[in-house]
């Protein structure tokens, strides 16, 4: 088969969160199964270089550029004006940024003979509408990372990138009296997937929906939920060059040289106490503030390294925090190989999002050994179970609603069994021996695309 993904990120051309690592795992994974994969993908750089193509939407003109990435060819799309700005995201005009580079990545589709086209978030939601109104019989599968961002604007969008308003109703993309990218994804490609099974019936529900319950209801029965897996060869603990020593679920001696060399990096004592890690975005959805909260109530010592950066406010009630409690290091930036030294350094891994369409973190810190308590929320209801301390079954400790003193209790049942050498040992190696690669999810989505390919689509 030839698959054209259509993403606003992907590493190592892009990043800004998950969905880069899910592209570049998944495209590299379904092009080693035989097919051949093009990333149809902004160009974020300012680039000089001369175009391959170009091409003109309503007056502006975007380059192209093709890249061979291993076993991948990225298709870049260029434009000064739109893309070579500080951030990839969080301007006024992202709406009208992300419409653009959906025609232009459309008319390459057109124009290339694809099998199958995957679109990724509201920047790419335009695309099946665009296929479908130029009569494409490609079928196209659309992945919600996020129901948050749903890329809302005046309808003069569609007038822009020549969408017709015949399509601008409440079964189309109208949406409130705008239009809705997101709502385009979901309405008009033939399958639509989320980053795991429990976010697939999470984001029907009004508490998690963003206001698009209603209209992923009326879709259900083309909605799925395909679990992430995570980079096993980037990600592992028995020959990540950034640790001090190597590890595995059998041979756990050199994780504990980890921690300790984590500790010296962070002047924190070599007591016998369990160290506690939080990685990732301080944005209301992480739920730091809910950690910050429960911190008071746990019971039992512990050491807390907290990697983040983000929301300014969280910042500083962080930075405080740590100013005024000997046990606590924060280290406010975007800084990924440390990521991998608390991932193999940490004993707990600490998750308490409100909401998570699958998470990584959770995966990796397993990976490495380091036991996750987490919210029972999308990805994360779905990749940790409660540990029985009976039977011995379980890799982590889960807790229900976004309550501080729930926190509280699943952190200090952590650190309480991590005072018995032998339990804790089971719950690690229970940790490491689950199997998070990409192989199954990419297996999963190879059925789909040949389950959307098998029949033709209709223009709604
Ligand atoms: P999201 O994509 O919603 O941010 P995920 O859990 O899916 O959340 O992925 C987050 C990824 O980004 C993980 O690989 C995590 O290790 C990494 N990450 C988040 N914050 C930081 C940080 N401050 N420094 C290094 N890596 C980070």
């Amino acid at each position: 088969m030839k698959i054209a993904f259509v993403t606003p990120e992907v590493r190592p051309i892009s990043k800004s969160g998950g969905l880069a690592d899910y592209v570049q795992s998944l495209a590299g994974a379904i092009s080693e199964m035989g097919n051949e994969v093009h990333v149809v993908t902004p160009d974020y750089s300012s680039s000089q270089e001369e175009a391959d193509e170009t091409i003109n939407v309503n007056g502006l003109t975007l380059t192209f550029r093709r890249q061979q990435v291993g076993r991948w060819t990225a298709e870049k799309i260029g434009s000064a004006e739109l893309f070579s700005r500080k951030d990839m995201y969080g301007y006024e005009d992202d709406y009208r940024r992300f419409a653009y580079f959906s025609k232009a990545a459309a008319d390459h589709i057109m124009g290339n003979a694809y099998d199958i086209v995957h679109c990724n978030d509201w920047q790419t939601g335009y695309v099946p509408l665009l296929l479908k109104q130029s009569n494409s019989h490609t079928p196209v599968l659309y992945t919600i990372h996020n129901m948050e961002f749903q890329g809302n604007s005046a309808p003069e969008i569609l007038d822009e990138i020549g969408i017709s308003r015949s399509f601008f109703h409440m079964e189309g993309v109208e949406y409130y009296g705008k239009a809705s990218a997101m709502k385009s994804g979901i309405v008009y490609s033939d399958s639509v997937v989320t980053v795991s099974p429990t976010y697939s019936r999470e984001i029907q529900t009004p508490d998690h929906g963003f206001g698009m319950d209603g209209v992923i209801r009326k879709y259900s029965s083309k909605l799925s939920g395909i679990l992430n897996g995570i980079d096993c060869r980037v990600w592992n603990p028995s020959s990540d060059a950034e640790l001090r020593a190597w590890y595995g679920a059998e041979s756990l001696e050199g994780k504990a040289q980890c921690k300790s060399a984590l500790q010296r990096e962070f002047s924190l004592p070599q007591v016998g106490r369990p160290l506690v890690a939080f990685i990732g975005r301080l944005w209301r959805q992480k739920g730091a503030d809910i950690l910050l909260d429960a911190l008071k109530s746990v019971r039992g010592n512990f050491q807390l390294v907290v990697l983040g950066s983000g929301d300014r406010a969280l910042v500083r009630r962080i930075e405080d925090m740590a100013a005024s409690n000997p046990s606590i290091r924060a280290i406010m930036r975007f800084d990924e190989p440390l990521s991998h030294r608390i991932y193999a350094g940490a004993d707990i891994f600490v998750m308490p999002s409100r909401f998570e369409p699958c998470g990584l973190g959770q995966m990796i810190s397993m990976r490495y050994g380091t036991v996750p308590v987490v919210r029972k929320t999308g990805g994360l209801a779905d990749t940790v179970t409660g540990f029985d301390a009976g039977t011995g079954e379980g890799n982590g400790f889960v807790f229900a609603e976004n309550d501080p003193l729930e926190l509280a209790d699943a952190l200090s049942e952590a650190v309480m069994t991590y005072g018995d050498k032998e339990k804790w040992k089971t719950l690690v190696q229970n940790c490491m021996n689950r199997d998070f690669s990409w192989q199954s999810s990419a297996q999963a989505y190879l059925r789909l695309y040949r389950t959307i390919g098998g029949r033709d689509s209709e223009l709604s």
